[in-house]
């Protein structure tokens, strides 16, 4: 430690810029290495937009809405009979709030635990070796450290005219907090977040409109899943509005009056929704960190730019997850926050960019891992293809939840599992068995000559590897 240290209220080896998935288990897991190491987060709780605002919450609300659609229509053809269903949206959300805050508070618990410096207040980086927290009362101190890693995360991104109010228009925030069900909902954007929170509350009532600019939804995974998803939610009740985009948003007295038109231009026409919610992506955030400070200058997007040890352009700042793109996934922020954390401990640790899997909460689940048929054609991979639909698979049936596939593709010449994409029951579960083959590097052949327990839904990948070879036993 530099001999500055007297002058400061804090040394450390390391100290995180951030508390979220990436900045929380970087933290961690740096401290069982042996570093000393402080956590700053400005949020007021650690988890960061995950934990807080992001994937648990969302995942509280899709199930506890799941629940209330099985009960009220799922469970006739098991032969139960139970009287009129109801709900109270103010109890989810007491439910979804007590779930954020045993997480969240159970990180507090870990850094206890393994000595990590929880420092609340916003971060800014002063020089290449000091960091000033602003705490909520304005008071400050400052950190001394021998390296930083930034992972500040990501925020909302909106569209040029539309300004999001967290009432009437809302984003993935506000949509996690709506304090009742909107009669109309108007969704821009048919990625992750649109499908995800578009279901939750189509589930309660609302009769949602998707719009989305490009002519398939879940633009980033398979084709196949783009079209059958679209195909099952339109039959669950979503309504989509494909190649088409939002140019102006008006509040009205009631709700907000929306202008679209078709993407490629041509006559525009209003929609009319209670709430709008702007889900068409995520920008990296890192207002206030003090990047002007060290020379860092973020990409166009506002990108930070790191090197494969997660370096940035200052030889002791590095930057890990949503702040430096990719894919903008909770895991994907873990595993670079422990891969730095292992590579400033001395360690020699390994990030496979070809294998984090990807999961859409629908119902059914989209999941993905690999590259997608898309990908490959473009690549000009040569591969070949087996595709199984649930349909055809006993565990399925008796659970009754038929739609849907798993599709293996595996390289034409060695057999190499080069993607899997599953679009069906338990489907974020079952992609965790194709991550682990291609993370071994498997072929088609060694999953199906794998022994697949009878009767599960995993059976279905088995044999979609078995018909890359074109020799499936029940489809
Ligand atoms: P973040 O989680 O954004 O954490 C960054 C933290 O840094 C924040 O808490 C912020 O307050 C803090 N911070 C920023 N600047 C400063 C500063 N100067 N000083 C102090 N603190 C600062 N991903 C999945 O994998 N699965 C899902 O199911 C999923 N669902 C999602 C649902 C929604 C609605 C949303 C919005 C996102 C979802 N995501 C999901 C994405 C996931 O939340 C992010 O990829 C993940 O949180 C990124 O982690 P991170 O650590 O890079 O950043
Ligand atoms: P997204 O990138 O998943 O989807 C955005 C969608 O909006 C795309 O389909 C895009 O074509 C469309 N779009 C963009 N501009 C548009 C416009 N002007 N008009 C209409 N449509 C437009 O982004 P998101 O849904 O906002 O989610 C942000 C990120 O959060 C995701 O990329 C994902 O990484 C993460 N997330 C993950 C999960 C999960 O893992 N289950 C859940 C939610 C969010």
């Amino acid at each position: 430690m530099s001999d500055k240290s007297d002058a400061f209220d804090q040394a450390y080896d390391l100290v995180i810029i951030g508390g979220g998935p990436g900045g929380y288990v970087s933290a961690i897991r740096a401290a069982q290495l042996g570093l000393k190491v402080a956590c700053v987060e400005m949020r007021g709780t650690l988890g960061g937009t995950c934990l807080n605002i992001g994937c648990i919450p969302s995942k509280a609300l899709l199930e506890s809405s799941h629940h209330y659609e099985e009960a009220s229509h799922g469970l006739a053809e098991h032969g139960l009979k139970i009287g009129k269903v109801g709900f109270d949206v103010k109890a989810m959300m007491a439910r979804k709030e007590k779930i954020v805050g045993e997480l969240t508070g159970g990180i507090e618990f870990l850094f206890r635990k393994n000595k990590v410096d929880y420092i609340r207040g916003r971060g800014t980086i002063l020089d290449t070796d000091t960091v000033e927290v602003t705490a909520e009362d304005g008071s400050k101190q400052q950190l001394l450290t021998d390296t930083i890693a930034i992972a500040t995360g990501s925020d909302v991104a909106s569209l040029p005219g539309i300004e999001i109010d967290e009432k009437r228009i809302v984003s993935s925030t506000g949509a996690l907090s709506l304090p009742k069900v909107p009669k109309k909902m108007v969704v821009i954007g048919g990625g992750f977040i649109g499908l995800e929170l578009g279901s939750v509350w189509r589930r309660l009532g609302a009769e949602v409109t998707v719009v989305e600019f490009l002519d398939r939804i879940v633009p980033n995974m398979d084709g196949d899943i783009s079209k059958t998803l679209h195909r099952i939610l339109k039959k669950q009740g979503m309504t989509f509005r494909m190649s088409t985009k939002v140019t102006a948003a008006k509040k009205t007295r009631s709700g907000v009056s929306l202008t679209v038109e078709p993407a490629k231009g041509g006559e525009s026409e209003t929609l009319e929704a209670d709430v709008v919610l702007v889900a068409v992506g995520r920008r990296p955030f890192t207002e206030g960190l003090g990047l002007e400070n060290v020379g860092i200058v973020p990409d166009q997007r506002g990108f930070i730019a790191v090197d494969k040890h997660y370096r940035t352009s200052v030889a002791n700042i590095f930057a890990i997850g949503d702040v430096i793109g990719g894919a903008m996934l909770a895991h994907k922020a873990e595993e670079e926050g422990i891969a730095l954390a292992e590579y400033l401990a001395g360690q020699r640790p390994h990030m496979n960019y070809d294998v984090i899997p990807g999961i859409v909460y629908t119902h059914p689940e989209a999941a993905s891992v690999g590259k997608t048929t898309e990908q490959l054609r473009e690549e000009g991979i040569e591969f070949r293809a087996g595709k199984i639909p649930f349909s055809s698979n006993a565990r399925a049936k008796t659970v009754g939840e038929t739609d849907g596939f798993v599709k293996v593709l595996a390289d034409a010449t060695t057999d190499r599992i080069l993607g899997v994409h599953v679009l069906g029951p338990e489907a974020g579960t079952i992609i965790h068995e194709a991550a682990v083959a291609m993370e071994f590097e498997a072929t088609a052949e060694d999953l199906f000559r794998t022994c697949h327990g009878h009767p599960t839904l995993n059976e279905v990948v088995k044999e979609a590897a078995m018909a890359v070879h074109k020799r499936s036993i029940s489809a």
